[in-house]
C-alpha cells in the first residue's frame, strides 16, 4: 500500500522494478525546470501535527485559521488619561473625576456630562464616554481636572474590531509561521497550532581528501566545508534534526553511511556524484536499491546533481502519524536522496534550486520559491555557455554586483554574495538593466 498523499508522477516511476532501474537508470541530462518540477512532484508532504504555539516558529500552517475574536476585543483607551464625553468638554473647562478604570476587569463605570474618569492604556471605555483626553492635556485641580485642549469624539479610543473582524482569515494553510503570526494566534487564544511535518535529514560528505575542521591537515587534504554549509542551509529551511557523517571514497564506507542516512526523510550526499572513477555515489545508491530519478541537470554550477528515493517498510523515521494502522499492513518509510556536487558553490546552488523546494514541500509550504528582488545590474553579463548560469553577487542599495570568481570552487566569493542572478543560455544583459535577483538570506 502506498501513502495516501503519494502523487501520480512518483507512482508511475515507482512501478519500475529495481532491476530495470539498475540497467535503465536515467542518464539523460535534463533541464533545470524539469528537474525542479520532478523533485517537487515526487516528494510527499509529511503528515501534519499539532504543536504548542510557542514551538511553531518557522513551521508551515497545516490549515487555514480564522479570527475567533475581533481585535481589539472591546473598545479601549489608547492613552493614559481621562475618559470623557467630548461634547461636554470645553477648552479650559473643568470636569469632576469620578473614579478610575485601569487595564483589567471592567468596573462597569459610567461617565456623565461634566465628568471624567481616570483611565489607562488598554482599559475598557466606561459607558457614556466617547473620547479620551491624554493626561498631558489636562491640569489637575484638586478632585477636578481642567482640560487644556479641544476634544473630539472618538479621540484616543480604540474601537472593538478596528484592527481585525471575527471570522477574518488570519493564517493561510501553507504559510510560514513567523513571530508576528504567533503573536496574532496567541491574541486569539490559540494554545496549539496544526503545522506541517518536520523532516529529519542526514548529510554525508564524501571524499578521501576531507578532514574535519579542528584537525590537522596533511598535504593534499582540505577541510570539509560542505557538511557545515548543508547543515546550515537545512537549518535555514526549518530542519533541525540533522545527522552528519563523512564517507571515504570507497564502496564499503559509502554503503555504511548511506544505510544509516536512509533512515532520515532526506539524505544529502555531497561529492562523488560525477563521472570520475572515484565518484561512487550513484552506483552505491543503485546497489542499495535506490530509485534514481534524476542524474545530471543542465545548470551551472551544479551539473552532476542526482535525485532518487528509497522506499522501505518500517515505521516512519520521525515517529509521525503512520501511513497505515499499526498491525494491519506494513508501513512505508520514504527517504529522498539528493546527490550534490562536491564543489561548494555547486552544492550551494543546487541545494537552493532543488533541495530547498523539496524540503519546503515536505513541510507543507505553499511558496517554494526564493524571494525575488528587482535590482539594477552593475555590469554587463553574457552567458555564452550551454547551461543556464547562476551568477553570485551582492545586492546592495538596489544594485546587483557580481562578486568573486564565478567558479564552482570559489567559496570566498560566495561568502560575500547575498543573491543569485540567473542568466539563461545565450542571454546578454547590459549594465543598468533591471533584473530579478534571488535572495537567500
Ligand atoms: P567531487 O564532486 O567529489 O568530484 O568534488 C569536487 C570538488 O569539490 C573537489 O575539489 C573536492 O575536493 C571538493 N569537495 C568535495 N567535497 C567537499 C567538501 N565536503 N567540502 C569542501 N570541498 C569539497
Ligand atoms: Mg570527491
Amino acid at each position: 500500500m502506498r501513502r495516501p498523499a503519494w502523487n501520480p508522477v512518483a507512482e508511475a516511476a515507482s512501478f519500475r522494478s529495481n532491476a530495470e532501474t539498475l540497467t535503465a537508470s536515467p542518464t539523460e541530462m535534463i533541464s533545470e525546470d524539469e528537474a525542479r518540477m520532478q523533485v517537487v512532484q515526487t516528494v510527499v508532504a509529511l503528515p501534519s501535527r499539532q504543536v504548542p504555539l510557542s514551538q511553531a516558529l518557522d513551521y508551515f500552517a497545516a490549515q487555514d485559521y480564522f479570527a475567533r475574536l475581533p481585535l481589539p476585543p472591546f473598545d479601549n483607551s489608547a492613552m493614559d488619561g481621562y475618559a470623557v464625553i467630548a461634547s461636554s468638554c470645553k477648552k479650559h473647562g473643568r470636569l469632576r473625576v469620578i473614579g478610575e478604570q485601569p487595564a483589567g476587569p471592567d468596573r462597569k463605570l459610567r461617565v456623565s456630562e461634566g465628568e471624567a474618569l481616570r483611565i489607562f492604556t488598554g482599559a475598557p471605555i466606561p459607558q457614556g464616554a466617547d473620547a479620551i483626553v491624554m493626561q498631558e492635556d489636562v491640569t489637575p485641580e484638586g478632585t477636578d481636572v481642567s482640560v487644556d485642549v479641544n476634544v473630539e469624539s472618538g479621540e484616543f479610543l480604540r474601537q472593538r474590531g478596528c484592527d481585525l473582524a471575527a471570522g477574518q482569515m488570519i493564517l493561510t494553510r501553507g504559510e510560514r509561521i513567523r513571530a508576528a503570526t504567533m503573536a496574532l494566534l496567541a491574541s486569539q487564544g490559540f494554545a496549539d497550532v496544526m503545522v506541517g511535518g518536520q523532516p529529519t535529514a542526514a548529510v554525508i560528505s564524501t571524499g578521501d581528501e576531507l578532514v574535519k575542521s579542528g584537525e590537522d591537515l596533511q598535504p593534499g587534504q582540505i577541510y570539509d566545508s560542505n557538511s557545515v554549509l548543508l547543515s546550515a542551509l537545512l537549518r535555514q529551511c526549518g530542519v533541525s534534526d540533522i545527522s552528519v557523517e563523512h564517507s571515504r571514497d570507497d564502496r564499503q564506507s559509502l554503503h555504511g553511511a548511506i544505510k544509516r542516512g536512509m533512515k532520515s526523510h532526506i539524505l544529502i550526499i555531497s561529492g562523488g556524484v560525477s563521472v570520475g572513477e572515484h565518484d561512487l555515489v550513484k552506483d552505491a545508491l543503485l546497489e542499495l536499491e535506490a530509485k534514481i530519478e534524476i542524474w545530471r541537470v543542465a545548470v551551472k554550477p551544479g551539473k552532476p546533481f542526482l535525485f532518487g528515493q528509497f522506499e522501505s517498510e518500517g515505521a516512519d523515521s520521525a515517529g509521525e502519524t503512520p501511513t497505515a494502522p499499526i498491525g494491519k499492513m506494513p508501513l512505508l518509510r520514504q527517504c529522498f536522496v539528493f546527490g550534490l556536487p562536491g564543489n561548494p558553490v555547486s552544492a550551494f546552488v543546487t541545494f537552493l534550486q532543488f533541495v530547498r523546494p523539496a524540503i519546503l514541500r515536505m513541510m507543507g509550504a505553499t511558496n517554494l520559491d526564493l524571494r525575488q528582488v528587482p535590482a539594477k545590474l552593475a555590469a554587463g553579463l553574457t552567458n555564452d555557455g550551454d547551461r543556464p548560469h547562476y551568477i553570485r553577487g551582492r545586492l546592495e542599495d538596489g544594485e546587483f554586483t557580481p562578486v568573486g570568481r564565478q567558479e564552482s570552487h570559489a567559496l570566498f566569493g560566495l561568502s560575500q554574495a547575498n543573491g543569485l542572478l540567473r542568466l539563461a543560455v545565450g542571454q546578454s544583459l547590459k549594465a543598468n538593466e533591471i533584473v530579478d535577483v534571488q535572495m537567500w538570506d
